[in-house]
């Protein structure tokens, strides 16, 4: 069982704006901006969801400073075997 470290807030990605150098933010799991079947999706974020696997999570990290946002594919972790 995989977890993904963003999600479950145990980890946080150091992102930096490329046009202020602003810290981005993590703005969650872009399944939370766009409905996967929307026939509005950009493109773009089909073609990404496309060649994802499911060891990674996208996310959306967008910047306070001037707006910019850019997607960012989290590796999951592995969950700990309890068992
Ligand atoms: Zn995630
Ligand atoms: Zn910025």
């Amino acid at each position: 069982m995989s977890l993904c470290p963003l999600c479950n807030g145990i980890h946080t990605q150091n992102i930096v704006c490329p046009h202020c150098t602003t810290k981005m933010k993590d703005g969650g799991k872009i399944e939370n901006y766009y409905d996967p079947y929307s026939p509005y999706l950009p493109n773009e974020v089909l073609q990404q969801a496309n060649v994802v696997d499911t060891k990674q999570c996208i996310h959306l990290f967008y910047c306070p400073h001037c707006g910019y946002d850019q997607h960012h594919l989290a590796d999951l972790w592995l969950a700990p075997d309890l068992s």
